[in-house]
């Protein structure tokens, strides 16, 4: 098991849209072992798999050490797609480790309606709502390269614009493992 250097805002990969996984092989079941690690070492609660230099659809969750979800099981998500939105949205803070120590509020569906398949690429259906909603669209957005900055208005853009500047060159501390900045 090893960890993996986690890619920062400036990465290209991170805008990529992620290619469908269509075998589940050793390299796989590697890559989802070590994002586990990777993502329990930065104390995070979701990662995708661009966020890690890799283009495939796979995100992990694990929100056990969200207060009020200590029982909550990890999950592996593979080829994902959300078929149902509530009308219904939320306000929650989001950060995300792949943009250090910015985080903001954003508004989305308070709860969805996922489909994907499991290491097994077994089929489910799943309706997760709260802190389980919020984290599956995160990163289910990552898969599409889509980050959570995009939905700051203008004004919060300009506002964050240096702090994302210095992520982008580097110009940051970060106690877990990230990328080089892109030359
Ligand atoms: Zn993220």
């Amino acid at each position: 098991m090893s960890l993996l250097p986690i890619t920062l805002y400036g990465d290209k990969i991170l805008r990529k849209k992620t290619g469908k996984v269509t075998e589940i092989d050793n390299e796989t079941i590697e890559l989802i072992r070590d994002m586990f690690a990777t993502m329990r070492n930065a104390n995070g609660i979701g990662l995708a798999a661009n966020q890690v230099g890799v283009d495939k659809q796979i995100f992990i969750i694990d929100i056990s050490r969200v207060e009020g979800f200590e029982e909550a099981k990890p999950m592996t998500i593979i080829n994902p797609r959300i078929i149902g939105r509530s009308e219904k949205n939320n306000k929650m803070e989001e950060g995300c480790l792949s943009i250090p120590d910015i985080r903001v509020d954003i508004e989305r569906p308070e709860e969805i309606t996922i489909t994907f398949q499991d290491v097994d690429l077994n089929e489910h259906t799943i309706t997760s709502d709260d802190v389980f909603a919020r984290v599956m669209q995160h990163e289910y957005d990552h898969l599409q390269g889509i980050l959570f900055i995009d939905y700051l208005t203008e004004d919060q853009k300009k506002e964050f614009k240096k702090d994302l500047d210095n992520i982008k060159n580097r110009n940051m501390e970060v106690d877990y493992p990230v990328t080089d900045p892109v030359r």
